[in-house]
């Protein structure tokens, strides 16, 4: 299976912590990730986003509900840096983001975070990339949407703004 897209820039010879891919509420997402895309948790009678993920519509209570593409990119709602390392697997510094799907409502948002201290500001252009981490020990497919900022659309908006 492809993870597709775009190949991380980040380091990935690094050691990473592997998310569980086969747990109920978020299988979905990551059966996505391997097909290289994002998915969120839709209904499909009243059509909303479900986020976070739940059994069934919070809005129409049906339980008819699957995970669905949406952009792969976003823009950057919020973001801190964390300088007091907690985990080793977690080099400090880094950048943690809160990403706006873009052609979402509020309410669909994504946590990410970049190596390093980025220079990163509220609607920052990012775009979504697939860090293949190899499969787990039932073999499957072990894929992590991370973001990137999207180089050629802050340029764009750069230019815009002179
Ligand atoms: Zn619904």
């Amino acid at each position: 299976m492809s993870a597709g897209g775009a190949a991380a820039s980040a380091d990935t010879t690094r050691d990473r912590l592997r998310p569980l891919v086969t747990e109920r509420a978020s299988k979905g997402f990551f059966d996505a990730a391997a097909d290289g895309e994002l998915a969120i948790l839709t209904c499909e009678d009243c059509g909303r986003r479900i986020h976070l993920p739940r059994p069934r519509c919070v809005y129409c209570a049906s339980t008819s509900v699957r995970w669905k593409p949406v952009a792969r990119t976003g823009t950057v709602y919020a973001h801190t840096i964390v300088e007091h390392q907690v985990h080793p697997l977690f080099p400090v510094p880094y950048t943690v983001i809160v990403v706006d799907v873009d052609g979402e409502a509020d309410g669909v948002r994504l946590i990410g975070n970049l190596p390093g201290r980025i220079d990163v500001a509220a609607g920052t252009p990012v775009r979504s990339a697939f860090e293949d981490l190899g499969t787990d020990v039932a073999g499957n497919p072990v894929v992590l949407p991370v973001w990137e900022i999207d180089t050629d659309r802050a340029a764009a908006a750069d230019g815009a703004g002179r």
